[in-house]
């Protein structure tokens, strides 16, 4: 990889788009294999290994394609007076190093393996790619799919568990982007340090929904939470961990999400779309979670007695005003268990989410009245935010996605990950002819200037 660097073949327009053409042609060709693998490590139903995992990977391609010479062209800026006459020009540039890193996480394992990498080579960049040794049968593919796609020296895959990733971190690189937990955010960015790599984080956390007394349509607005809440079976970053609901509306909205969840996930639940938990450690997490509320407040629907753990199933359950002290209240959820916990002003739901939530990766507000929505902004900082629905705004590839605060630093998508990918370098040049006017300040002067 580093010879492909000092040849500089990588800078090229061409390079970048042979390498992202033939990342289309690898998830083109490969729709079934890659659904077949989701299904096996998530139990993921074809419907979200395709609306999730393929359209917007193949979305994220095509849209760097389209722009990608656009985005290449050096920028004619300003020079400062004192160097007129002068030219200069900002140039998106690979970043140094052999390569960029990318960790991928378990929830979306293709998807989130792979896009990253639209960016780092949309920028020029080769990367190593690192997906999550829990999906198995997709870590497989990927290494088979990348082998037989990409020249190494553009593509490699790499992979392995803990020790190998932390070997890894112990290597100077372009950029490391991590996608995962802030726990091992926080040991990546600690062993990035080290070689003064630079990092982006794209973390989890629990992002809030506030449900407000002046709400969107009902039905609508319920089918919309449990859509979002338990699209890939909770296990999304950007997934409502809670619904902090005005006391006026949730004996209105109880019956409403109810409804909502037998319409999308009928009975037999076990058997509808609903996926698994991707590690029995997990699910065995989110089955102690159910426990240690389920004698102190009311379980509105599922409960452990409806998980199967050494199945890595757990039940569709929401649970009211659990207390702040329990682990559901205090824990990123991560999969399919609802709290619900009711306020009764706005001003108790804002100080409820700043004391609970610190600085999520997003925040919902639903709600019919911008006022509230642009007090809620303000008070309440998060990556991003979306009014009257959740999650779908993730899938914008002319918006930056990512978090701030504990849910992360850094963003892609689009342009801003050939942004984030890309070393934006200056470079000025002064004329050396006859000198049209030449900027020469007394040392007299500038003293006289701090002076006053
Ligand atoms: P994780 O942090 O356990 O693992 C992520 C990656 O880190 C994996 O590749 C894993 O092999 C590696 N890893 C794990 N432990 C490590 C260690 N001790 N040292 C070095 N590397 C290590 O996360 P996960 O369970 O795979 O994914 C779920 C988490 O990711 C959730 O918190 C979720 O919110 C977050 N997430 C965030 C985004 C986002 O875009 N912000 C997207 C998806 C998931």
């Amino acid at each position: 990889m580093q010879d492909l660097h000092d040849s500089g073949i990588n800078r090229s327009y061409e390079w970048r788009v042979e390498q992202l053409q033939k990342m289309r042609q690898l998830v083109l060709d490969n729709r079934t294999a890659i659904a077949q693998a989701l299904y096996h490590d998530l139990g993921k139903s074809y419907t979200e290994a395709v609306g999730a995992e393929i359209t917007l990977l193949l979305g994220e391609i095509d849209h760097s394609l389209s722009h990608l010479k656009e985005w290449m062209q050096p920028r004619h800026v300003g020079s400062p007076a004192a160097t007129i006459p002068a030219w200069t020009t900002v140039t998106p540039c690979p970043k140094v190093g052999p390569a960029c890193l990318i960790l991928g996480p378990s929830n979306y394992p293709f998807s989130l393996s792979l896009q990253p990498a639209v960016g780092a080579l949309a920028a020029g960049n080769p990367v190593i790619i690192k997906p999550s040794e829990l999906c198995v049968a997709t870590s497989k593919l990927l290494q088979q799919l990348c082998d037989q796609y990409f020249d190494p020296s553009a593509v490699k895959l790499i992979q392995g568990g803990i020790p190998e990733t932390q070997q890894l971190l112990q290597e100077p690189w372009g950029l490391i982007f991590f996608t995962g937990s802030e726990r091992v955010g926080k040991i990546v960015a600690t062993a990035a340090a080290q070689t003064l790599t630079p990092t982006i984080l794209e973390l989890g956390g629990k992002c809030p929904a506030y449900v407000d007394a002046q709400h969107p349509p009902l039905q609508q607005m319920a089918d919309r939470i449990v859509w979002a809440k338990f699209f890939n079976t909770g296990q999304t970053c950007a997934a409502i961990d809670t619904l902090v609901v005005h006391q006026d509306v949730v004996d209105k909205l109880v019956p409403a999400l109810l409804k909502s969840l037998e319409r999308q996930y009928p009975a037999p639940r076990h058997q509808s779309e609903l996926g698994r938990m991707v590690a029995k450690q997990h699910a065995q997490r989110l089955y102690d979670l159910i426990a240690q509320v389920e004698t102190k407040c009311p379980i509105l629907c599922g409960g452990t007695g409806e998980c199967n753990v050494d199945e890595r199933y757990i039940a569709p359950t929401i649970v009211l005003n659990p207390p702040n002290d329990c682990r559901l209240a205090q824990e990123e959820i991560f999969g399919p268990i609802l709290p619900i916990v009711t306020v009764s002003s706005e001003e108790e739901a804002v100080a409820y989410i700043r004391n609970m939530y610190g600085t999520p990766l997003c925040l919902y507000v639903f709600t019919q009245r911008s006022a509230v929505l642009n007090r809620i902004r303000l008070h309440c900082p998060a990556g991003g935010v979306m009014r009257n629905d959740a999650l779908i705004f993730l899938a914008s590839q002319d918006a930056p996605f990512g978090g701030l605060g504990t849910s992360g630093y850094g963003s892609y998508h689009g342009k801003y990950s050939f942004d984030a990918f890309s070393h934006y370098q200056t470079c000025m040049t002064r004329a050396t002819g006859p000198v049209v006017a030449h900027w020469f300040v007394p040392r007299e002067a500038v003293a006289g200037w701090l002076v006053h």
